[in-house]
């Protein structure tokens, strides 16, 4: 695809994207979903009728097959404008979809990816473990083979959207001499198995996605739900994350926009001392600092996506990106309310809900610890 013709497939997606927001999701109904805990997952139809949901995919399964770069730039905008529609986005096309594109079977993706881009299906993570977070690797939710398939058994938690997936992808360990990475397996396991048990995790922000906490007992995985080859599914999951953090990152950099916004606007219009607050040098500093800083994480978003588009590795740029665009929303979502004060502290403001929502994203998908790890490794320490 040339320049021009993305530039105007762009400006037509991104018009598609504000009019589905002003139609369904406008501000005032973000604010009743998050006061009311009322995750978007009922509007996932309407996003796969607009045609939002299958922009890189192939045609053959109802895709549009579109240049990374138009879907980092949708994320941003859904991050700016409905971010919990923007947080089931990328779990749902930027994790979901891209894993079954890169290493599901050619049944599972024929089955389940025109469902998806439908918004018909929808699929959640369940890595983390009680005793395994950052050290993915340390998983201990066992799968032993059986006649036709697999029985799981093992505890994951923190898994999002699990009870409303269609499938959770679920990382077992199909090798018990295998040690860390090795040996493990994806498997997609329905939330209504036999033996599979669900309790609901509370928490403090990102009222748009649920957290559950899963027991897996003898849950039968049959041989054809196995994702990817048996013993490489660590590697699997890896080659594909820096979709999703790509997806995270441009969310994050929307995020980050609307809170410098809203923080400008403040600015211009609270009056103290007989002038708008924008008028002192410690106000203003601080928002041309913000504005610096999500440029400077839009630009290496934008960067990551280019490098996805074009299909060059991007191992690296994938952790900057996703620690730079969460680390500048947590900062400029502090620092917004800092200069909104009592009015952003207020509970119907957006400043608080997205400084709530930003403290997740420094640890969520991977902690920014373990990025910095994975850039120092690309680095070759
Ligand atoms: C709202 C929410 C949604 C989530 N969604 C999902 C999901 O959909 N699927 C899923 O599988 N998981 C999910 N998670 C889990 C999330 O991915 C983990 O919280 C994250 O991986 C960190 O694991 P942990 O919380 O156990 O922290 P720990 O691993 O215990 O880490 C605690 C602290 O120690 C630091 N640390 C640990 N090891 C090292 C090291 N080697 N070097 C330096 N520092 C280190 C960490 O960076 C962190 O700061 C979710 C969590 C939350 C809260």
């Amino acid at each position: 695809m040339d320049k021009a013709s993305t530039d105007d497939t762009l400006r037509l997606i991104l018009d598609t994207v504000d009019r589905f927001v002003d139609q369904h999701i406008p501000a005032e109904e973000l604010r009743r979903r998050d006061r009311d805990h009322a995750p978007p997952f009922d509007l996932m139809p309407a996003l796969g009728a607009a045609g939002l949901l299958g922009l890189p995919f192939p045609e053959a399964y109802g895709g549009q097959t579109l240049p990374w770069s138009i879907v980092t730039r949708v994320e941003e905008r859904l991050g700016y404008r409905a971010s919990m529609l923007g947080t089931l986005y990328d779990t749902t096309v930027c994790f979901g979809g891209m894993s079954l594109m890169t290493y599901g079977t050619e049944a599972q993706r024929a089955d389940l990816l025109p469902k998806m881009i439908r918004g018909e299906a929808m699929f959640a993570l369940a890595l983390t473990e009680p005793g395994a977070g950052s050290d993915a690797g340390g998983i201990q939710t066992r799968a032993k083979k059986v006649d036709g398939g697999w029985r799981v058994t093992g505890r994951k938690t923190w898994s999002s959207n699990a009870k409303q997936a269609t499938y959770m992808v679920t990382p077992c360990r199909t090798d018990p001499d295998a040690t860390a990475h090795r040996g493990i397996t994806m498997m997609l396991i329905p939330p209504d198995a036999e033996g599979v048990a669900m309790t609901e995790l509370q928490k403090i922000g990102n009222a748009g996605l649920t957290s559950w906490d899963i027991g897996l007992d003898e849950v039968f995985v049959p041989d054809a739900d196995v994702m990817g080859e048996v013993n490489r599914g660590f590697y699997n999951l890896m080659s594909t994350l820096h979709y999703a953090r790509a997806g995270l990152a441009a969310s994050a950099v929307g995020q980050a926009q609307r809170a410098v916004d809203i923080a400008i606007e403040h600015a211009q219009t609270r009056v103290q001392f007989g002038q708008p607050l924008g008028g002192f040098q410690a106000v203003r500093h601080r928002l041309a600092d913000m504005q610096m800083r999500v440029d400077q994480a839009r630009l290496m978003t934008y960067h990551l996506a280019d490098l996805i588009s074009a299909g060059e590795p991007c191992r690296r740029e994938a952790a900057q990106a996703k620690v730079i665009a969460t680390e500048t929303l947590l900062d400029v979502a502090n620092d917004g309310m800092q200069i909104l004060a009592s009015a952003g502290y207020a509970a119907e403001s957006d400043m608080q809900r997205i400084w709530r929502d930003a403290r997740l994203y420094t640890f969520g998908e991977g902690t920014n610890e373990i990025q910095r790890d994975i850039i120092a490794k690309e680095l070759g320490l």
